[in-house]
């Protein structure tokens, strides 16, 4: 059993090459698990070969917004590669898939982006698994193109998924919510008071905590490399700003990523 659990991170990269066994050993000091996360086909695999080595990670595969260079058609639907990928036991969630206009113009590359993304939801229900989304600058679209296609909310449609790394305000965690979605917090929340507001109303069901490793480590190893064993400080500062035990959501938060997993 975990006694934490990571939901997005990105040991699939070359940034732990030189270290790995620390890495791993301080997951399994903290109990530690992770779902790593692959942002094209060959992350992904790797991703898989991880899952598949070690009883602590999981595997979530699928195509980045704006991976360079742009991914285009046909990726999931048409490639075997994929379809043999999704069978293993281990791949729990379809991802990161999304938009992405801090990074691409979204007058040249809305359409692009949607079919990608629209994709990929639908390899995820034909498997039966949920989405991550990655979302930057492009909540409105996104939400605009879930609410459209899939009105009715997951109890009907069994499109599922988390908001991987949450930046919104609470109008849009509410609508995701609606739609079934969960939120995840990164790092983030340990030095930005942004997310405060969205942290405190939200159920506790509905938040996941995440490193989003290796990018943006939480204090106190801010601007260090960051590692899925780091989200315990995720966690502890979620606890903090709810203002509960420190214990009581600590196993929310595992009951919640195992809850994405099953
Ligand atoms: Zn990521």
């Amino acid at each position: 059993m975990p006694k934490y659990f990571d939901i997005h991170s990105h040991l699939n990269f070359g940034d732990y090459d030189k270290d790995w066994d620390e890495v791993i050993g301080r997951m399994r000091e903290t109990g530690t698990y992770t779902i790593v996360v692959g942002t094209d086909y060959e992350s992904s695999k790797r991703a898989v070969e991880l899952a598949e080595r070690y009883p602590e990670i999981y595997a979530c595969i699928g195509i980045h917004p704006v991976d360079s260079p742009l991914p285009t058609l046909p990726l999931i639907r048409g490639g075997q590669g994929w379809g043999e990928l999704v069978k293993h036991p281990k791949v729990v969630a379809i991802g990161e898939c999304g938009m992405d206009f801090f990074h691409q113009d979204k007058e040249r590359d809305f359409e692009r982006q949607k079919k990608l993304f629209l994709e990929q939801i639908d390899f995820a229900l034909a498997h039966d698994k949920p989405i991550m989304i990655h979302a930057r600058d492009a909540y409105p679209e996104i939400l605009e193109i879930l609410e459209t296609e899939f009105p009715l909310g997951n109890s009907v449609s069994k499109l599922r998924g988390n908001v991987h790394f949450f930046a919104g305000d609470l109008v849009t965690a509410k609508r995701f919510l609606k739609l079934g979605f969960t939120l995840s917090f990164t790092g983030v929340i340990t030095f930005a008071r942004n997310y405060d507001e969205v942290i405190r109303s939200v159920p506790l069901e509905s938040i996941m905590v995440e490193t989003d490793a290796p990018y943006v480590a939480p204090v106190p190893y801010r601007g260090k490399r960051n590692e899925p064993s780091y989200v315990v400080e995720v966690a502890k500062k979620l606890a903090e700003i709810r203002g509960e035990d420190p214990e009581r959501v600590r196993a929310a938060l595992v009951s919640n990523a195992l809850s994405m997993i099953m």
